[in-house]
């Protein structure tokens, strides 16, 4: 456990078996103290936690956990702590689909099917248990307080206030202390890794165009530290988000190169984008690596309609996407 800043401290909860090591959960002490984000569904991680805010006197009955966003590796602790006494506190969007990924059978999962095969994922035959997704769901969710933006978390010298960050999930949030120019940024920026952003269904649209948006609103903010939720912390986030920027520009830029070649599905261009993996084609993909990359670049190729560059059509399953 690392104390970054008075009475703010870090501690790595690791996530095993996972790309992304490990998750940076924050734990803020004060008369009313404060965790953001959790890890996995794991007996170590909550042991971890435990000892910390035994180690830092914090009673569970006068602490609340925040949780950034749905993801497994953020909210996987909430119902164990819940049980200890703590209150938990989430956004509305992300909490609305949390739960409704709590039934396997359920509305969400049957939603990620029917995106799956528009992308044109039946040739690869995937199963919903290759989801990492699926896989970490959530089994039981305690009682949740919803947080909306503008609703304030004081925890001693420190205002907290939550705003809505979306692109990495539909109803991301964060927290900012304006005060001390503190921002817990969540996945929404990461210093090593780009954060995923992937296609939510035509519900939630154009995700990376929110995502693009939510960095410019960072960027306009008066920011000195990012405390973000896996491994090293931004420490030019400025430089890191101009980074980001641009990295889907040239994303943007290879979904236009392989359309001039004729139109294509999702798993099409899918197949012909590059990518930061050790497989030497899409047949060697993992399966839950699929599932990611059609995502990502459904997210691109919704954003290029949005933008008004291409277009979208429904042919059999599948939907195909052209230039303009
Ligand atoms: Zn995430």
């Amino acid at each position: 456990m690392i104390e970054r800043a008075p009475n703010i401290y870090q501690l790595d909860i690791p996530l095993r078996n996972n790309p992304l090591k490990s998750l940076n959960c924050y734990l803020i002490v004060g008369v009313e103290s404060l965790i953001i984000d959790t890890g996995f569904h794991t007996a170590e991680g909550e042991a971890l936690i435990r000892e910390a805010m035994a180690a830092l006197g914090m009673e569970p009955s006068h602490t609340r956990l925040f949780l950034t966003h749905l993801h497994s590796d953020h909210t996987g602790l909430a119902d164990r702590l819940a049980k200890t006494g703590v209150r938990v506190s989430m956004g509305p969007v992300d909490l609305a689909l949390l739960r409704s990924s709590l039934d396997p059978s359920g509305d969400f999962w049957q939603e990620v099917l029917a995106i799956s095969i528009e992308q044109g994922l039946s040739a690869d035959h995937l199963a919903l248990s290759d989801h990492p997704g699926f896989r970490y769901r959530p089994l039981a969710l305690p009682e949740v307080a919803i947080s909306r933006p503008g609703d304030r978390f004081l925890v001693g010298d420190y205002r907290f206030e939550v705003i809505d960050l979306p692109g990495h999930t539909p109803g991301l949030q964060a927290l900012y202390e304006p005060k001390h120019g503190l921002l817990f940024s969540s996945d929404h920026i990461l210093e090593q890794i780009t954060p995923n952003i992937t296609y939510w269904g035509e519900r939630f649209g154009d995700s990376l165009g929110q995502y693009l948006g939510s960095l410019d609103q960072v960027l306009a903010m008066t920011v000195t530290r990012v405390f973000s939720s896996h491994r090293s912390l931004p420490t030019d986030h400025r430089a890191r988000i101009d980074q980001i920027k641009r990295h889907h520009e040239l994303r943007l830029q290879e979904c236009r190169a392989i359309l001039q070649g004729g139109p294509a599905s999702v798993r099409e261009v899918t197949r012909k984008l590059s990518w930061d993996i050790r497989a030497t084609s899409w047949e060697d993909f993992p399966a839950s690596q699929k599932w990611f990359a059609a995502g990502e670049a459904q997210a691109h190729l919704v954003h290029l309609v949005a933008r008004g560059e291409l277009t979208s059509e429904k042919q059999g399953e599948e939907l195909i996407y052209r230039l303009k």
